[in-house]
């Protein structure tokens, strides 16, 4: 331990860093509450998107201390004032941040667009879909800065080209990225009913600054009524808030479980009926394939218990009844096949999916 400190001490002197040596262990989030000030963001009438943006960001971050003592939480802002972006990505890496949540309302032409979407920074094929102009019209935040074409090396928020600088980047943080991304909108569809729009890649700026896994959340539509009424209710940024908390949980407890153990294994909010011990193999029956998230009341998921999925080949893989008990997840089987008659057992340890014949050896063993 005193060798531990030493070298820790020594590193500190020789790069200047300024992480508390005692706190080494502390998560720290950042909340950025999109636009402010000056920039309201969308606006539809009286609603304005700073004012969504902020409430849901004090919300979260309020659940966040009231529930993870040891979590350090920084707002880049806590009322209605202007940061540039690049000072939003500024603070998350000064203070050596291990996530970034940035909390933003979509706005769009066509009035019949609704829900929520969670993105990453990166570059979707195709560079005309509509989540390359949701980044476009959040990056035009730094028309309100006063020096913004030398702060953002020359890009132009009024040029669709200038999301070319977003192909050249390092994004060593995707894989985190996408892994938080997809928890969070998980929960916006199962806890909070938004209509899935899905996770999508995009170039923002205040994404491209910041060194560490980071997201920027869509929670709906301020152009949409139904959107823009719930959004702006106690119901609403309750429920959204709720969603972006416990995905945070849910994504704190598996990266200090470490090593990711679930990573791809995203749980419905339901709670476990059992505790599943890491090392241990768990059956599950899986009955569905689907090419997005379903709606928690969706009808194909309804009468089955402890329902979860898990990503593979871009695929969700429903399954319900998760049992370390072999004898127990076979008579689920058959509960389930009176419904899917084509459901099977699959087993897992830990993310990784394996054989039934392994799973059987290895709870033999437990
Ligand atoms: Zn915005």
């Amino acid at each position: 331990m005193r060798l531990f400190r030493s070298v820790t001490l020594l590193l500190i002197l020789l790069f200047g860093a300024s992480t508390d040596l005692f706190c080494a262990d502390q998560f720290v989030v950042v909340l950025d509450a999109g636009h402010g000030g000056k920039d309201p963001g969308a606006v539809n009438g009286k609603a304005q998107e700073k004012n969504i943006n902020l409430n849901v960001a004090l919300k979260v971050g309020k659940l966040i201390e009231e529930n993870c003592k040891d979590v350090k939480v920084i707002y880049t802002r806590k009322s209605d004032t202007f940061i540039e972006l690049s000072k939003r990505a500024d603070i998350a890496n000064k203070a050596d941040a291990d996530l970034f949540i940035s909390i933003h309302t979509n706005s769009a032409t066509n009035k019949s667009a609704y829900g929520a979407e969670t993105f990453l920074l990166g570059v979707e094929e195709n560079r005309t879909s509509a989540n390359f102009n949701v980044a476009i019209a959040e990056n035009k935040a730094i028309l309100y800065e006063s020096d913004y074409e030398t702060t953002y090396a020359g890009y132009d928020p009024n040029s669709a080209e200038s999301q070319i600088i977003f192909e050249f980047m390092q994004n060593e943080h995707q894989k985190e990225s996408l892994k938080f991304a997809s928890i969070v909108q998980n929960r916006l569809v199962n806890t909070a009913q938004r209509h899935n729009r899905g996770v999508h890649q995009a170039g923002f700026l205040v994404l491209w600054r910041s060194a560490m896994p980071s997201i920027l959340i869509e929670l709906g539509f301020i152009s949409n009524a139904n959107d823009m009424k719930y959004m702006t209710s106690q119901k609403g940024m309750d429920e959204l808030s709720q969603s972006i908390y416990l995905a945070f949980n849910e994504y704190l407890t598996e990266t200090r479980n470490g090593q990711n153990k679930t990573a791809s294994v995203v749980m419905e909010s339901k709670p476990q009926t059992e505790v599943i011990t890491a090392g241990i193999p768990v059956f599950k029956v899986q009955f569905l394939t689907s090419k997005t998230v379903l709606g928690k009341k969706d009808s194909r998921l309804s009468g089955l218990s402890d329902v979860e999925y898990y990503k593979d080949n871009g695929l969700y893989k429903y399954t319900c009844g998760a049992t370390t008990d072999y004898n127990k997840i076979q008579a689920t089987k058959k509960e389930v096949n009176k419904k899917y008659k084509d459901a099977f057992i699959v087993a897992f340890l830990g993310e990784k999916r394996i054989s039934i014949d392994e799973a059987r050896r290895l709870a033999g063993k437990n």
